[in-house]
């Protein structure tokens, strides 16, 4: 059997994570991967928010370039499967962010430690759970890739509390997820982040500051420009506490089709312009749990690495024998080249994407070992 060609550039991967002893974890990290030529992984915590527990999930970027003008957009997905084949994995979504040389990590999906543990979901055995990631990252080369245009419309002063500013994205069909410039309210630089998720375009607003208690309580409203004026939108967000890792998102200011229907008028040559008001009210020194809710034990976990397991066989993959086809899923090469042949699918029943033999390839790359 002849082996698979081998492709180092791939823009999206996805793997199964076994992590072991999870009773026990604070904080694991999984094996890296190259993807799009940059180092990738995921960080599982456990945190505790307002005397609950939660699982915390992150997608991390190890970015090479550590130039300011360096940001990749990159999305994932995590999938919690169930031992018991009745049960139905539960599925957290991470919107598309955008990675630079500060912001190296994206969460959270947080599960509910009780959730996860609940015997009735099948989720954990022999204190192990599987995890299927998906990651997603934008290639940096297409040349048609999205851009941005920002200008402050009305921003009086550094500490002002009201700020109103346009954010234009061009080429905006092909939106992952794209950057403002930074810009000062109350004395805190903020950026503005546009991404396409789950068929929706969405926002948010993010604080860049190394401090970690609160920092706003932030509004804002959002007009989504139309060449006609019956189509203009306005959503409003009400005051929400913003902080360093707690960003304000609106998830869906207007479907992907109604921005997208040309008599909507929301696209002018490629392009759609947002308008954002936004109000900030420092609280200064005001500490309360949620300030406090993401601190980790310092500890050290004394946990084994999660591993990377091949769905067919159940073993652990070895790093230079692991094999993709064109939906994203991983195996091990033996595994995924005999069963392409026998079924032209992808093996992981909720996929079953068509498959061809020469299309079984060797992931040629990406493990960088972790042991730091
Ligand atoms: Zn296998
Ligand atoms: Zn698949």
């Amino acid at each position: 059997m002849a082996a698979p060609d081998s492709v180092s550039i791939v823009s999206q991967v996805s793997f199964r994570l076994k992590v072991q002893n999870v009773s026990q974890l604070k904080e694991v990290t999984s094996p890296k991967f190259v993807i799009q030529d940059i180092p990738w992984y995921v960080r599982l915590t456990k945190t505790v928010e307002e005397a609950e527990e939660f699982l915390a999930i992150y997608l991390c970027c190890e970015n090479k370039d550590k130039s300011p003008e360096w940001t990749q957009p990159a999305a994932a997905s995590f999938k919690l499967l169930p031992f018991n084949g009745n049960s139905t994995a539960k599925e957290y979504h991470l919107e598309p962010n955008v990675f630079d040389r500060i912001m190296t990590s994206s969460g959270c999906s947080s599960i509910c430690w009780a959730d996860l543990f609940d015997a009735a979901n099948h989720y954990v055995k022999n204190d192990a759970i599987d995890l299927e990631v998906s990651i997603t990252v934008a290639d940096p080369n297409d040349e048609y890739k999205s851009d941005s245009i920002f200008d402050a419309i009305d921003n009086c002063c550094d500490s002002g509390r009201v700020g109103t500013f346009r954010l234009t994205v061009n080429n905006i069909e092909n939106l992952m997820a794209i950057r403002s410039s930074q810009f000062m309210l109350r004395d805190v630089p903020w950026y503005l982040t546009v991404f396409k998720h789950s068929s929706h375009l969405g926002l948010r607003l993010d604080a860049r500051d190394s401090s970690d208690e609160i920092i706003c309580n932030v509004s804002a409203s959002v007009k989504i420009s139309s060449l006609n004026e019956q189509f203009q939108r306005v959503q409003k967000i009400e005051a929400k506490q913003v902080q360093r890792k707690d960003g304000l998102v609106m998830e869906r200011l207007i479907t992907w089709d109604d921005l997208m229907r040309p008599q909507n008028g929301h696209i002018d040559n490629g392009s759609v312009t947002l308008e954002i008001e936004i109000n900030a009210e420092r609280r200064l020194g005001v500490a309360t749990p949620c300030a406090r809710k993401r601190q980790i034990s310092n500890e050290s976990a004394q946990i084994k690495m999660p591993r990377m397991e091949c769905p067919i066989c159940n073993d652990a993959i070895e790093i230079h024998n692991i094999s993709f086809i064109p939906c994203g899923h991983t195996f091990c090469t033996p595994c995924i080249t005999n069963s392409v042949r026998d079924r032209k699918a992808c093996p992981i029943v909720a996929c079953s994407a068509k498959v061809q033999p020469r299309q079984v390839k060797l992931l040629r790359l990406p493990i960088v070992s972790n042991s730091e």
